[in-house]
């Protein structure tokens, strides 16, 4: 099935901090009005994957609103205007960073942005939300070897399980980074899915582990942005993500 996963960071109200994944609060609330206008419904991976095994029905135009690393400023910004819109979204947590800050952006020219502590994402939690995990240090799980995925992928479940009391179902692969033995230790640790910026599949969950995900970013025009909600965006990026494999490109950005 095709549908827009959206991932977000942080969503900034004020003066832009340099961060480069943000999206302004203004720009962010003109797009919540562009998925309501167009008929969307927000839901969780969670009611998502419940609609795919014919547990529960799925609303027309089903749309995942997602946001990687838990940036306080989804608490403080991003949930109110959604609120205000009765919208749920998805965020995958840094299990290690709970309360800290983007320590893995160091040195790499981004500004440091506070993560949401453990009460915040409760209060997420509390009001809908789905909790995911991100990692337990935001690992490019590619990169390093299977002790540590399996650290990332295991012990962030169990670390977030007791910070929070949630178990988080889903993970999103820090830089869309991930291989085939990842989505197994993924699946054997009993998450239900995962979500990356990439796939090798045609359509967006046809791999559960690995589904593609569609990224607004600040230089998006009302124009850019409705054109990234349509299903012919998605049949391009799928085209262009299997060139991308079949050229013996790694995954990441
Ligand atoms: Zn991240």
């Amino acid at each position: 099935m095709d549908l827009p996963i959206l991932m977000y960071h942080a969503v900034e109200a004020g003066e832009p901090s340099g961060y480069g994944y943000a999206v302004s609060a203004a720009q962010f609330e003109r797009q919540l009005d562009t998925i309501q206008r167009a008929g969307f419904e927000a839901i969780s991976l969670d009611r998502l994957f419940d609609g795919l095994d014919g547990k529960a029905p799925l609303p027309r135009k089903p749309i995942v609103l997602t946001f990687d690393d838990a940036y306080r400023n989804v608490h403080q910004v991003a949930w109110p205007l959604m609120r205000d819109r009765t919208m749920t979204g998805t965020v995958f947590a840094v299990a290690d960073h709970v309360g800290g800050a983007n320590e893995w952006d160091e040195g790499k020219g981004m500004p440091r942005l506070e993560l949401m502590n453990a009460a915040e994402l409760r209060s997420l939690a509390d009001a809908g939300w789905e909790i995911g995990s991100h990692g337990c240090r935001h690992l490019e799980l590619a990169q390093v070897e299977e002790a540590r995925q399996r650290d990332e992928i295991v012990r962030s479940r169990s670390q977030l399980e007791s910070l929070l009391g949630i178990v988080p179902e889903f993970y999103a692969y820090p830089h869309g980074s991930y291989t085939e033995q990842v989505e197994e230790v993924l699946r054997e640790a009993g998450y239900r899915g995962a979500v990356s910026m990439f796939s090798r599949m045609g359509s967006v969950t046809e791999d559960r582990y690995c589904m593609r995900r569609v990224m607004p970013h600040r230089g998006d025009s009302a124009l850019s942005f409705r054109l990234k909600l349509s299903p012919i965006y998605l049949r391009y990026v799928a085209w262009r993500d299997q060139r991308r494999y079949n050229g013996g490109q790694r995954s990441e950005v």
